[in-house]
């Protein structure tokens, strides 16, 4: 099995967590998440708070529900990588 770990969790590492899930063979290749909160925020959605077209939770979703099946997650701060 090899492992592919994605650090942060956001836009860009949700969607290529997302993308690589179908790509590559859940056989082969294990897929992990690494953010440290379980917080994914919609930010353009930031600029629409002011004048009441949303509120800030409706830009707000936990992480695991952004994440395909077969994405691990893990809720740590990461502090370095070593490669
Ligand atoms: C007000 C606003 C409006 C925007 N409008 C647009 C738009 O119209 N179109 C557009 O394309 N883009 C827009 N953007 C930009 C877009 O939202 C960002 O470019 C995008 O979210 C960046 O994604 P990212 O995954 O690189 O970073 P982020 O989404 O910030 O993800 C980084 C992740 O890493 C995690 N992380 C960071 N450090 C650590 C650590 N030490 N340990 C664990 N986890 C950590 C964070 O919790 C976060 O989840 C806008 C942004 C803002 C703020």
């Amino acid at each position: 099995m090899r492992r592919l770990v994605i650090l942060g969790g956001g836009t860009a590492g949700t969607i290529v967590a997302n993308k690589l899930r179908r790509r590559l063979d859940a056989a082969q290749w294990q897929i992990t998440v690494v953010d440290w909160d379980d917080v994914h925020a919609y930010q353009p959605g930031f600029l629409f708070v002011p004048f009441g077209t949303y509120r800030p939770d409706d830009l707000v979703k936990p992480r695991g529900r952004q994440l395909s099946r077969g994405v691990d997650l893990v809720l740590e701060g990461i502090d370095r990588i070593d490669a």
